[in-house]
């Protein structure tokens, strides 16, 4: 029997003794990994390399012959529209391909809601008193930011097993006409992995809300990041709004940050072609087009859906150990303790790990003293306030399979010590 709970006071300071051993034994070696963020390594950066080698001083046209070189084509070049409308399942007409951030896409979208307000709304969003915004928790730490940058209110939302607790979600929205908006990451979400079911896109798409421009964010950042042979399916939001009668409620973002390159990709803004028309003409007074000689590269290298979910495939391959180094790492030294679980995610690039009450905070800052650094604790809720203290993101994808070891090891250790200072007391 080793679950930690139900040992003895003595038990629990002979434990507690070796683990301290164990931890003044990674301090010695002076550690310095970082596992904070959900970055490629640079062997899934070298999968792509061979993209910048198709745009050439003598191939710099699309297949209609437009100079990429030049201002102009806002929308996005035609190739790049067709490859990733059937990446995304929607429409040509319904997609716009942008810069290299999503992120700066789900940002400026905000700011549009603030100061003009979209195709659908009485006011800009920056007129009412108040704006807030629902947050499945644990969720992705640059939603929120955005919302506490922009002065916006945040209600956090449980995320369960198939999505946002609709039951919570739906009352909210039916009774609180400042709620303008819900951040969405739908598949292999950030951090814990979950994809909606079928059935809850269908509830947030029909909900009655009290407010008539309420936005669904929908963040598939995530859309092919499989990490074994299958993908999971996700109900497309657009059809699923236009049969519902809400055909302007969901906004889609995604990119290729972590299909080519995270710092040079292409990002895709998705919306019904009334919302794509408005907003088309709101970004025409911001930029007069995107960078389109990188969106040629990106459709002479990834050429069609299969190929793209091929390179997927390649990623997996490079991430897939890094995740089971960490899961069996856990399975290993907390398995059976019961101070400890965490998700075991088919997709994206997050492990999603809960602690005992009051000890996640602890279990950072003890692992960043070992030369580790995580995420900080918290993060993944508004405000940076996780109420129960209990949250930690896991990004095993940029250091080595061996430091990734090495860091998980540490963590173990970290968490079984202060879960038995928390049962010591
Ligand atoms: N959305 C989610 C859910 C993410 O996890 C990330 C990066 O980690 C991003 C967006 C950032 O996307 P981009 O690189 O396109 O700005």
């Amino acid at each position: 029997m080793t679950d930690l709970t139900t040992f003895s006071p003595s038990e629990l300071a002979s434990l507690k003794s070796s683990l301290e051993e164990r931890y003044r034994e990674f301090q010695s070696r002076q550690l310095s990994l970082d596992m904070t963020r959900g970055k490629p390594c640079s062997e899934q950066l070298d999968l792509s390399l061979d993209m910048l080698n198709l745009v050439t001083a003598d191939s710099y046209k699309t297949m209609e012959g437009v100079d990429c070189r030049n201002y102009g084509g806002i929308d996005g070049i035609p190739e790049a529209k067709a490859l990733f409308s059937s990446v995304l399942g929607v429409a040509t007409e319904e997609l716009l391909v942008c810069g290299n951030s999503s992120l700066n896409v789900m940002h400026d979208m905000v700011m549009r809601g603030l100061v003009h307000g979209f195709v659908d709304s009485e006011l800009p969003w920056g007129k009412c008193d108040k704006i807030t915004f629902l947050c499945p928790v644990p969720g992705y730490d640059r939603h929120f930011s955005i919302c506490e940058y922009l002065n916006i209110k945040m209600i956090a939302v449980p995320l369960n097993e198939d999505g946002p607790d609709m039951d919570l979600v739906e009352q909210y929205v039916s009774e609180d006409d400042s709620i303008k908006g819900i951040w969405c990451v739908p598949k292999y979400s950030n951090p814990t992995g979950t994809t909606y079911s079928d059935r809850v896109v269908d509830r947030l798409s029909q909900m009655k809300t009290k407010s008539a421009d309420f936005k669904i964010f929908w963040d598939n950042a995530y859309a092919v990041h499989t990490l074994g042979e299958s993908i999971d399916s996700l109900k497309n939001i657009l059809d699923a709004c236009r049969e519902a009668g809400n055909p302007e409620r969901a906004f889609i973002f995604a990119s290729t940050s972590k299909i080519t390159f995270a710092g040079a990709g292409l990002s895709l803004f998705a919306a019904s072609t009334k919302n794509i028309d408005f907003l088309r003409k709101r970004i025409s007074f911001q930029m007069i087009g995107p960078d389109k000689l990188n969106q040629l590269r990106h459709v002479r290298f990834l050429k069609d859906k299969n190929n793209l979910e091929k390179l997927m495939q390649a990623h997996a391959t490079i991430l897939k150990p890094k995740f089971d180094t960490v899961l069996s790492v856990f399975d290993k030294e907390l398995g059976d303790k019961n101070i400890a679980t965490w998700s075991r995610p088919k997709g994206g690039y997050f492990i999603n790990l809960d602690v005992l009450e009051a000890c996640a905070s602890k279990v950072v800052a003890k692992a960043a003293e070992a030369g580790v650094k995580l995420t900080p604790a918290g993060s993944t809720f508004p405000y940076k306030n996780d109420p129960n203290d209990c949250n930690i993101r896991i990004a095993p994808s940029f250091p080595s399979s061996k430091e990734v070891a090495l860091a998980t090891e540490l963590l173990a250790v970290c968490i079984q010590l202060v879960s038995v200072e928390k049962l010591s007391k």
